[in-house]
């Protein structure tokens, strides 16, 4: 792809085409995504419509979920904007009180438990919301002007009602080494060109949540950066049709029931990622909003992960679809009564909201920043994320255990179907006359699905490298900690110093 090519698909170009009416319903969304040519490759092939691919299908139904959600509970997925001066998607909204934060945790909770899977919104709205504080402040030192340029994007955004996605993670490479230092310099995205009108950028970006289902993409660098690491310090929004990327679906595990129809725990809903790779792709000045300036970075990473990380509370949703499996089976398996059941839903539940208070508790604390908008509290956002890295394999092993082993050894749905085999299937995996034993089968269907199926990437691994993995979060909490301030509370209780003065 030249760089020529990619100029046709530049912001400015693709602004002022947009004659689109703003995107309102879950079919408004859906709509939205067809047609565009994007590159997809998928199992070896190219995908020509990836709305249609009964794979991909699930995803898209998911982030469609967000939309309906708006029109049915405005209250809580619609929030005021200053921008255009109307109630906006709460997903691309930049948070002005400690308040707005504790409603965006309450929608992701609420979307967790509607979808069992990842809805893929919330790493775009963190990207905005760290980059509001983080342009500002830039603006302000070194003069630059990224902070109406954001405000712009995002005043069209929000005006499109469109879905924008949080690209951060780089291949990497070495992890010992820093981007420029690696054998390949594209190892991490960077700047190739830099040219009057714009940039170009090389690279890639991996595990891309929902990416093929939003419309625009947002580059930010994964790291602290050093001075002669200038050309990776970019931070630009590219429309998801741009010719210039092309996409590598990830495969999950069971993905290929989706095509098969049967055995899916959860058939209308399913997570995304993908590979992203960014072949000179060029990007106008005015959807730029960083450009070499090496010492915003680590702000930028720790106030996104700041939001990011409390955005985790997300999981409890899907915690709570667990639970509920959980105790229909012990109640279908007359399990329900014995204590030790009783007291695995109890320990499952605390766990799950363990989790739930550390995150909305972030947002609670949230401080404002010199930009107006609100950063939640760092310390208990990396405890939010940190026990994500732990809790929901803990509840998905007290899932399992009240399911019983079927979890992983059950003949599939089709057998029910089938003149001599499905009678004797019915009778025995029925465990009283009152209960269908085809809703057992469902059931532990999605609690396969949730903890070593499909929705297991979003429930699991997603729990456990999302935002970062769990040293990531170790790092940010002993930052937090202000150790000498600990040691001289112990140090008076002890009597080793004296009172100050009481
Ligand atoms: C399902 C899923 C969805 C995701 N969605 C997104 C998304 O939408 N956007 C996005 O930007 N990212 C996304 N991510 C990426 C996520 O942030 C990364 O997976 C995470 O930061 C870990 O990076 P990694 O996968 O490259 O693993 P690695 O960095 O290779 O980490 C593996 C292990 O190596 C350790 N390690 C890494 N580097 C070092 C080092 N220098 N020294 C010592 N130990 C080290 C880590 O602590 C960890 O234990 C997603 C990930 C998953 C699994
Ligand atoms: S993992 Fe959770 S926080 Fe991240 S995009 Fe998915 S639903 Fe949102």
């Amino acid at each position: 792809m030249s760089v020529m090519d990619s100029r046709a698909r530049s912001v400015t170009d693709v602004w002022s085409m947009d004659r689109a009416e703003p995107i309102r319903t879950g079919d408004d969304y859906v709509a939205s995504l067809r047609g565009r040519g994007l590159r997809v490759r998928y199992m070896g092939e190219w995908i020509s419509e990836p709305v249609d691919h009964p794979v991909v299908r699930p995803s898209v139904n998911a982030v469609a979920r967000t939309y309906d959600l708006a029109v049915e509970k405005p209250e809580l997925a619609t929030v005021h904007s200053e921008l255009v001066g109307r109630r906006v998607n709460r997903f691309l909204h930049v948070a002005t009180s400690a308040e707005d934060l504790v409603d965006q945790n309450k929608m992701q909770r609420e979307l967790g438990r509607q979808t069992g899977t990842c809805f893929q919104r919330c790493v775009g709205m963190d990207a905005f919301n760290a980059l509001w504080s983080v342009t500002y402040e830039c603006d302000r030192d070194r003069g630059t002007t990224y902070h109406q340029r954001l405000r712009d994007f995002l005043r069209y955004v929000q005006e499109k009602n469109l879905v924008v996605g949080g690209a951060m993670t780089d291949p990497k490479g070495d992890r010992s080494k820093a981007p420029a230092d690696q054998h390949d310099p594209d190892l991490y995205v960077r700047v190739v060109q830099r040219r009057e009108d714009g940039v170009v950028l090389r690279g890639a970006k991996a595990h891309q949540t929902g990416c093929l289902n939003s419309h625009w993409l947002v580059v930010m660098p994964t790291m602290r950066m050093r001075p002669e690491d200038r050309d990776y310090a970019i931070v630009a929004a590219i429309p998801v049709d741009h010719p210039g990327i092309t996409y590598l679906y990830g495969r999950q595990a069971s993905d290929s029931r989706a095509a098969e129809g049967v055995d899916q725990g959860n058939a209308t809903y399913g997570g995304q990622e993908a590979m992203v790779l960014l072949d000179d792709v060029f990007v106008p000045w005015e959807s730029v909003f960083l450009d070499g300036e090496v010492e915003w970075t680590a702000p930028l990473v720790e106030r996104f992960t700041g939001f990011h990380r409390r955005s985790y509370v997300c999981k409890t949703g899907l915690g709570d679809v667990l639970v509920g499996a959980a105790a229909q089976l012990a109640e279908y398996h007359g399990t329900d009564r014995a204590s030790h059941v009783k007291d695995k839903i109890v320990e499952m539940t605390h766990l799950n909201e363990t989790i739930y208070g550390a995150g909305i508790a972030a947002s609670h604390e949230a401080r404002p920043t010199a930009a107006g908008n609100y950063q939640p509290d760092d310390v208990l956002a990396n405890v939010c994320k940190h026990n994500v890295t732990r809790f929901p394999y803990e509840i998905a092993r007290l899932a399992q255990d009240i399911a019983g082993g079927l979890v992983a050894t059950m003949p599939s749905e089709q057998e029910l179907d089938d003149e001599e085999v499905g009678p004797l299937l019915r009778k025995y995996l029925a465990t009283s006359p009152d209960v269908d034993p085809a809703d057992r089968m469902r059931l532990l269907r999605l609690v396969e699905n949730l903890t070593m199926g499909r929705n297991a990437v979003g429930y699991l691994t997603e729990s456990l490298h999302g935002a970062g993995s769990p040293q990531a979060q170790r790092v940010q909490i002993a930052r937090g900690t202000d150790a000498e301030a600990l040691k001289a509370h112990a140090r008076r209780l002890a009597g080793v110093d004296e009172p100050a003065g009481d």
